[in-house]
């Protein structure tokens, strides 16, 4: 995709232009919200191809931003940048709708690959590579085509990372996968670092959506020391 749009909500000026001419030298629109309030109104009108979510705002939290632009629809990826390495600060952003989070202090090149891995998954290469034939398990529906899926009948509300996750869960009906081969195909990065909780918070996402008893999931099986395996 040329020149994709990204949408840096930060209230401090000084980080704000480091990522903005990070961004812009490699090749990218930049958006620049200063408040949470912005980033939402930005957002609607603007419609970036992804959003780069500070936590701390002046007027509302990242977390209430990501909340009510999932609510609203909104679908673009949404890296959070999280201050500390605090596991609640994580598992509540993704919880909350975000794709990833990204630990401060960061490095721009970190913050680059990853974009760039979120763009690629969310509008590149699943359209090429998962192109073809719907799939479908009991009353759910997923059809690559159109990047829907269904339960019932009824359109699922899925993140692009979560219409990832349920693709590939669906791909490889009873084989274990391990957190690291989930986190490379539904992610795109490599498995040096540890993603598990990603991993974990998305599963528990998408069985809150699919299954009729998620505490007690019937197609989305934890596989004890190894990872998740989708029976069909
Ligand atoms: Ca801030």
């Amino acid at each position: 995709m040329s020149a994709a749009r990204i949408l840096i909500v930060e209230d401090e000026r000084a980080v704000a232009r480091g990522l903005e001419y990070a961004l812009t030298s490699e090749g990218f629109q930049v958006l620049w919200a200063k408040t949470g309030q912005q980033a939402l109104e930005m957002t609607r009108r603007e419609n970036p191809d992804l959003i780069l979510l500070d936590i701390r705002l002046p007027d509302i939290s990242g977390f209430d931003v990501c909340r009510q632009l999932r609510g609203a629809g909104h679908r673009q990826p949404i890296l959070m940048l999280t201050a500390r390495d605090e596991e609640v600060d994580k598992v509540l952003g993704l919880e909350l709708g975000a794709d990833d989070y990204i630990v401060k202090p960061y490095s721009l090149r970190e913050v680059i690959s990853r974009i760039r891995a979120q763009l690629r998954r969310a509008y590149g290469e699943l359209s090429g590579a998962a192109r073809g034939h719907k799939l479908q398990f009991g009353d759910i529906e997923v059809d690559p085509e159109r990047l829907v899926a269904s339960k019932a009948g009824r359109p699922l509300d899925l993140t692009p990372t979560e219409f990832r996750l349920l693709h590939y869960l669906l791909s490889h009906p009873d084989r274990p996968l391990t957190r690291d081969q989930i986190i490379e195909a539904v992610w795109g990065y490599d498995s040096e670092v540890d993603y598990d909780r990603t991993v974990d918070v998305h599963m528990h996402r998408l069985r809150q959506k699919l299954e009729d008893d998620p505490a007690n999931p019937r197609y989305f099986i934890t596989v004890r020391g190894v990872g998740y395996k989708f029976q069909p």
